[in-house]
């Protein structure tokens, strides 16, 4: 809540009540559940600058700053399950973990079976064309041929949901959107650990490198005594011990044993999980998975400007999708519904700003991608650690905000 403007933080705020109220209503078997988020800080110097953006945040928004407690003495860290050798780290309220995976099928089998989505899988879109003179027979015209290897469909719209894979639809996006690969692991709870813990978990610099880019993050499943349950899972380590680039890269088939191996050893010297904890946890699995980066840190919604009308985008969330995918969608569907009713769909746009259900800076325009190109790219940004730009403070050290 402390690393970005007021109005993308009430945005992410709005998108956990949404997700979470959806969920509640329509009992969604995806391990739901409210819980604070601890965000922890391993060398002083991202300590420092968290803390002063919390105070920001205070001033700022009093009533938001309400939800971020900050604690470095040695017995709250305890009580958080956090090891004494941490700078400092912040419990902020208001935060959720869930199962994305069975989230997303429960919604589209419950589409399906309602008859109002035809979910074509394993079938990639190869390329979308322009339709250069409409069939004016149809209504409302086809604007766009949709080329898949199992046939061609034609739209009036097209919205991309493509993320990291943006590019290869829309290639002029190459250096705004760009593919990073995150491993994630499974890691088996030792058998000391009493009780499932009590937060979600970030590890900022927790080998102590001072790439504010580099972090590690945690949640861990409904926990039993039953060690076939119980699995921490636990996802980065890039920054820390990649040995194969990242940046830049789409295929998710190559894990990084590295990575993997630096990961099944982060937690026995972050976290306090029992009396007897091997140095190292084991990893029932391991796996790569690609976010889209955004080289200005903040998503794309909107019409892709230099292309036909009918060409649209929501993606890139910079590794921060949940708390902001719904939302964007949503408002990207009702700017096209403005369209097709024959209304304005940017007076449209313009008016979700001004009623904070879209952040302005999310936005689709000429200006900000020219903007966006002036910013070092996202394979720079990435290794001087500001990628992702406000969330850290070292964008601001350096004279990037
Ligand atoms: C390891 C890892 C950990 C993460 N942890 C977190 C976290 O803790 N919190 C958080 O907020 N976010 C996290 N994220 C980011 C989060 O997963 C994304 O922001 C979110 O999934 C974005 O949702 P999306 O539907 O827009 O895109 P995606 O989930 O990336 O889905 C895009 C879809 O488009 C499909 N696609 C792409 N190109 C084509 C094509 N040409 N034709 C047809 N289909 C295509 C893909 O197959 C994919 O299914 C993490 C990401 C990774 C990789």
């Amino acid at each position: 809540l402390y690393s970005k403007s007021i109005d993308v933080v009430d945005f992410e705020v709005q998108n956990c009540i949404e997700v979470g109220s959806y969920i509640e209503q329509n009992k969604i078997q995806c391990e739901y559940r409210p819980v604070p988020a601890c965000r922890t800080f391993w060398t002083e110097r991202s300590w420092s600058r968290a803390s002063k953006a919390l105070d920001r945040l205070n001033k700022e928004s009093p009533e938001l700053g309400q939800k971020v407690a900050a604690i470095s003495e040695k017995d709250d860290l305890a009580k958080a399950n956090v090891q004494p050798s941490c700078s400092g780290a912040t419990l902020t309220q208001g935060a959720a973990g869930l199962w994305p995976y069975k989230y997303v099928s429960w919604i589209l089998t419950d589409l399906i079976k309602k008859g109002v989505l035809n979910l074509q899988t394993n079938t990639p879109v190869l390329s979308i064309e322009p339709i250069s003179a409409p069939d004016s027979d149809q209504s409302p015209k086809a604007r766009y041929k949709v080329v898949t290897e199992r046939g061609t469909i034609e739209a009036h719209n097209v919205l991309l949901a493509t993320n990291a894979y943006t590019s290869h639809l829309i290639p002029s996006f190459a250096d705004l959107i760009v593919p990073v690969r995150e491993t994630m692991t499974a890691l088996k709870p030792p058998t000391s650990q009493a009780e499932r813990l009590p937060h979600t978990y970030g590890f900022i610099g927790l080998a102590r490198s001072e790439n504010g880019s580099s972090s590690e993050y945690l949640i861990q499943r409904p926990f039993s005594t039953n060690k076939t349950e119980g699995h921490l899972m636990l996802g980065g380590g890039r920054i820390s011990a990649a040995t194969i680039p990242s940046v830049g890269q789409s295929d998710d088939s190559l894990i990084d044993s590295s990575v993997v191996a630096y990961l099944c050893s982060a937690l026995p010297s972050s976290l306090l999980l029992g009396d007897d904890v091997p140095a190292s946890l084991t990893a029932d699995a391991a796996w790569t998975g690609i976010w889209g980066a955004s080289r200005d840190g903040n998503p794309w919604v909107g019409d892709v400007p230099g292309y036909p009308e009918g060409l649209w985008v929501c993606a890139a969330y910079t590794g921060h999708g949940m708390p902001n995918a719904t939302l964007c969608a949503k408002a990207a569907v009702q700017i096209i519904g403005e369209e097709n009713g024959g209304g304005d769909g940017v007076a449209l746009a313009l008016k979700l700003v001004e009623g904070g259900k879209l952040p302005r800076s999310y936005l689709i325009s000429k200006e900000r991608i020219e903007k966006a190109r002036k910013l070092p790219d996202v394979e720079t940004q990435d290794s001087i650690g500001i990628l992702g730009l406000k969330r850290t403070g070292a964008a601001e050290d350096l004279g990037y905000i």
